[in-house]
């Protein structure tokens, strides 16, 4: 199954077996607070990791290390 245009291996959804996807730079309330998070969720039945708040990471490179964190722990799941 090819996902979109996303430039990885996201496992099946181990729920439903639907396909997922990564979301970037999602807005979400975290402890009262507004912050920008990613995580990865089935676009079938909404099931998705936990969130990883891209402010953890610093500013430069923050991104890609929230979004692999948040890709591992899908296909870990997955498994
Ligand atoms: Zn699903």
């Amino acid at each position: 199954m090819k996902i979109g245009n996303t430039d990885t291996d996201l496992l099946p959804c181990p729920f439903c077996g639907g396909e997922a996807y990564l979301e970037r730079n999602h807005r979400a309330f975290v402890q009262g607070q507004s912050t920008k998070v990613t995580f990865v969720r089935c676009r079938r039945c909404n099931a998705r990791t936990a969130r990883f708040e891209l402010a953890r990471f610093g500013r430069s490179s923050h991104s890609a290390e929230a979004e692999r964190l948040a890709k591992e722990a899908w296909n870990r799941r997955v498994r």
